[in-house]
């Protein structure tokens, strides 16, 4: 009898509280995946037996955070959890000002309006489908400056999310640096396949921009998440802890912005970050239009108490093992069997090739869309599309994108799917792949004019 494999993780918790899955059959699933247009954005999750759309708030809080819930300090300003909140972001992302927003985009939103004139440029490493709308509704061009090698699925370059400092320079150059605010630095690119920037590459960044007066701004979502691949990946760093790490990162940063949905294990939350006083004054007279008084930013005090908790747990060496040791499980699998996925396997969820997948499929005919459908067809297992339809149009030009990457992606929720899960989930990717020739792929039939792919409506072909 051969020995299991040695497991270098298990998860770092034991389950009090369950939640039963439901159970679909194939008919349920046919007249359910009819009725949301084929989106799997527009299923209910009544119909869902493992939910796989994505990682952002659907975490499962651990008992402190829940009983951090119970502190909540519901004044309407001042609230004492916010003073816990912001002592943890000084903590733990070393910034000295913070300005709590209801998700992401809401910091998103008060940046992009606070930093961008009408004409300007923000390059970034790859695009993320809220932060370059916000950048797109406050007058400026997103440009791509993210290595060639985040664009291919088969590249296993262990940083595919670094800027090419060519690039970089060459939208300086042409605009001028007075015309480039900031550069926006996300951790694990979302859309290039969960994948990090390395430090190496952040310093550089920082060298170039800094003497220009070319602030550096990072998406913070997943940034504990980047900071787990340099401590396993970069030369230098294997000793040092996930939180040493956090702080290194954002000391060459000038701020940030934050869903803490993703990393800091909520289930609603968000922050804008930032070492500068005009940003931060200015965004205070901002939040109180747009999300609530500056000390609360549109959530309850226990928001803030669980979010502030959550930091905490989130660069816990254990958790954060487990966590990504859960992704590069299934990837793993799926890559055993032949299986087309992006690697290296990413840091929140593991990305199939749609392209390769269904090979006989164009791009007008929504590969990604297609598998997300038909995966949920085969098993109740629900995916998102990241391909043509969440890439949208050119606001100029009206044109559709044309992403080199046509991505399924298979999001794994924190703390919340069990090791099993993960085996069904593989053998539902198996089954679908077996009878791909049979996919004809869809054609779009109501399309929204922001961010489609959330509500777009199809039909199949
Ligand atoms: C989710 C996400 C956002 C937006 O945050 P919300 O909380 O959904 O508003 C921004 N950037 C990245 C990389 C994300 O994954």
């Amino acid at each position: 009898m051969s020995r299991p494999t040695v497991r270098s993780w298990a998860e770092p918790y034991k389950i009090k509280v369950v939640e039963p899955l439901t159970v679909t059959t194939r008919d349920q699933r046919d007249a359910a995946l009819a009725e949301a247009g084929y989106n799997t954005f527009l299923l209910p999750s009544r119909f869902v037996y493992i939910d796989l759309l994505t990682d952002s708030g659907t975490g499962a809080m651990s008992d402190e955070q829940w009983a951090g819930m119970m502190l909540g300090d519901e004044a309407y300003a001042g609230s004492r959890n916010f003073e816990h909140l912001e002592a943890a972001v000084r903590e733990y992302y070393g910034f000295k000002y913070l300005v709590p927003t209801h998700q992401g985009r809401g910091a998103e939103h008060l940046l992009s309006r606070v930093k961008i004139k009408p004409g300007d440029r923000i390059p970034g490493n790859m695009y993320f489908t809220t932060t370059r709308l916000h950048q797109e509704l406050a007058g400026a061009t997103f440009v791509d400056v993210v290595i060639d090698e985040a664009h291919d699925p088969d590249s296993l370059h262990p940083f595919k999310g670094n800027v090419d400092l060519g690039k970089l320079q060459a939208v300086i150059d042409e605009v001028g640096p007075e015309r480039v605010p900031y550069v926006c630095l996300a951790g694990t690119v979302n859309m290039a396949g969960g994948q990090p920037f390395s430090m190496a590459n952040l310093r550089e960044v920082r060298a170039l921009t800094e003497p220009l007066g070319v602030k550096v701004y990072l998406d913070a979502t997943r940034l504990v998440e980047n900071a787990y691949f340099v401590q396993r990946r970069e030369p230098g760093y294997a000793e040092k802890s996930l939180k040493e790490i956090l702080l290194e990162i954002c000391a060459h940063a000038d701020g940030c912005t934050m869903s803490a949905k993703k990393d800091s294990l909520v289930n609603i939350g968000g922050f804008l970050a930032t070492n500068e006083d005009d940003l931060y004054e200015e965004a205070c007279n901002l939040v109180v239009v747009f999300e609530g008084l500056h000390t609360y930013g549109g959530l309850a005090g226990r928001d803030m108490e669980a979010m502030a908790r959550g930091i905490a747990e989130s660069v816990r060496q254990e958790h954060m093992a487990a966590r990504i040791g859960q992704v590069e499980y299934l990837g793993d699998h799926l890559v055993s069997e032949g299986i087309p996925v992006v690697r290296p396997i990413g840091g929140h969820a593991v990305f199939l090739d749609a392209r390769r997948f269904y090979d006989h499929l164009p791009q007008d005919a929504f590969p990604a869309q297609t598998l997300a459908a038909e995966l949920y067809l085969e098993s109740g297992i629900r995916s998102m599309e990241r391909g043509i339809a969440s890439a949208g149009r050119d606001p100029v030009t009206g044109e559709n994108h044309r992403p080199n990457l046509e991505l399924t992606r298979l999001t794994i929720p924190r703390r919340v799917y069990t090791q099993a899960h993960m085996d069904v989930t593989a053998e539902a990717v198996y089954a679908t792949y077996d009878r791909r020739r049979q996919a004809r792929g869809l054609k779009m039939v109501y399309e929204p004019k922001y961010l489609r792919f959330f509500r777009a409506r199809f039909e199949p072909l």
